[in-house]
């Protein structure tokens, strides 16, 4: 093969991608940059505006929720720095569930730094039983690579990270091993309780999506409702998702510019009401769904 054939490949294999429906979100990846910021006390925002990653400064190491976009890793180390931190103090990362949107650096950090991932059982199984499954938006690099996991975490695990002790549980519905997490946060004098929820999207809920799982009666709905249920009733002052679009954060954050005394991430009614929206808008979805 000549130089010249080589590179028709690569442009030839770019433009494929760049074709499918999720290409969008494989290209200059950059352009969905934002200037990392502080959501309260030791709680930190360091995603972009597509796909959330948190950080918190435990006492005694960072620990991460989620690890961003494939393809993500430089511009996540990038906001981790300029958040005023190190990347190689990331000792823990929790991944929401296991989607490429969200293992981007999971991989990276683990062989760099030796951080630990952790993830929902039924996820991990996932990687390693079905790994197209994990794959779903059809990661624009072929050299992604799945992390191993050090910690497959099951329903009502509690785990300590330094100083912050989070509990968790599972949400099935978005995938068999979203989780759910709980913990306190603090500015030195205040605590709040942070509640993240692992998975919203119904994407994977499509009648041929699961079809292909063989889960013909559609359970996987019920089950998604089942898990907003259990988890609804939380205590929840600050609300973190998976996806900025979950708690409207580029407009919280713009907010909180426009108003420093103010903070719009908390607030006790977020949790409670998005649960709710979700579950009334997936039980409009299904009776559209059953329609076709
Ligand atoms: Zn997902």
């Amino acid at each position: 093969m000549s130089m010249q054939s080589d590179y028709k490949k690569y442009l030839e294999g770019q433009n494929e991608i760049k074709g499918r429906p999720t290409g969008r979100f494989w290209v200059n990846q950059e352009k969905r940059y934002v200037k990392p910021f502080r959501i309260y006390g030791n709680l930190y925002y360091v995603g972009d505006s597509w796909v959330c990653v948190h950080l918190i400064d435990t006492g005694a190491g960072l620990l991460m929720l989620d690890a961003g976009n494939s393809g993500a890793q430089a511009m996540l180390v990038q906001s981790i720095w300029e958040m005023g931190f190190n990347p190689a103090d990331v000792k823990w990362i929790i991944l929401s569930h296991g989607h490429v949107d969200h293992f981007g650096a999971a991989g990276f950090f683990q062989r760099m730094f030796g951080t630990k991932i952790y993830l929902g059982a039924p996820d991990a199984r996932m990687f390693r039983q079905t790994p197209y499954l994990s794959m779903i938006q059809e990661s624009g690099n072929c050299m992604d690579t799945l992390a191993d996991i050090d910690v497959e975490i099951e329903d009502g695990d509690f785990y300590r990270f330094g100083n912050v002790e989070v509990k968790f549980r599972l949400v099935p519905g978005h995938t068999k091993g979203c989780i759910a997490c709980f913990f306190e946060v603090t500015d030195g004098v205040e605590k709040k309780r942070a509640g993240y929820y692992g998975g919203f999207g119904f994407n994977t809920l499509q009648k041929d999506f699961l079809l292909q799982l063989g889960d013909t009666d559609f359970d996987m709905r019920k089950v998604y409702l089942d898990s907003l249920k259990k988890v609804r009733d939380e205590q929840v002052d600050i609300f973190i998702g998976n996806h900025v679009s979950n708690v409207d954060l580029l407009n919280k954050r713009k907010y909180m510019l426009d108003h420093p005394a103010e903070n719009p991430f908390v607030d006790k009614k977020a949790w409670k009401s998005y649960l709710d929206c979700k579950r009334d808008e997936l039980t409009v979805w299904m009776r559209e769904q059953d329609k076709e």
